[in-house]
């Protein structure tokens, strides 16, 4: 069974009409050497994660869910 990934404006769809946008991180960063590690470094940590997802095939819209690496469960 794939990936439900639950749109808020179409209700949940697999997720291969998703691109994965990556971890949610901060918008802004005080200095370069913290904005260096937003935009390139991952924690990519085994667990809950707050992620960004977008509805290519759907909606074309960002949304941003927490699902947990380690089995695929999404909360809230
Ligand atoms: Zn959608």
């Amino acid at each position: 069974m794939g990936l439900k990934i639950p749109c808020p404006n179409c209700g949940p769809r697999d997720h291969t009409e998703f691109w994965f946008g990556g971890e949610l991180r901060p918008i802004e960063a005080p200095d370069a050497r913290e904005d260096f590690r937003r935009v390139y470094l991952r924690d990519n940590a085994p667990g809950p994660q707050r992620e960004r997802w977008y509805h290519l095939y759907g909606c074309r819209r960002w949304l941003t869910i927490s699902r947990d690496t380690t089995t695929n469960r999404i909360g809230d």
